[in-house]
């Protein structure tokens, strides 16, 4: 029942292309899609709502 999520929270993905819509509620914003690079260290920060998609590389599968 946390009033607020944790700012800089991380999300721990298996795809290079996700979507981050901020997950509803008050971090919510339009959906957009979002690219993590190998050099940028397989991670990518939203930039509306600075969370921080982390590629799980061990579980990693070509799409
Ligand atoms: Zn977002």
């Amino acid at each position: 029942m946390a009033p607020r999520q944790e700012v800089f929270e991380t999300i721990e993905v298996t795809r290079r292309d996700v979507v981050c819509d901020g997950g509803g509620g008050p971090l919510g914003h339009p959906r957009i899609y979002l690219h993590l690079d190998a050099d940028k260290g397989d991670k990518v920060t939203c930039p509306y709502c600075s969370r921080v998609f982390v590629l799980l590389s061990g579980k990693a599968r070509v799409a």
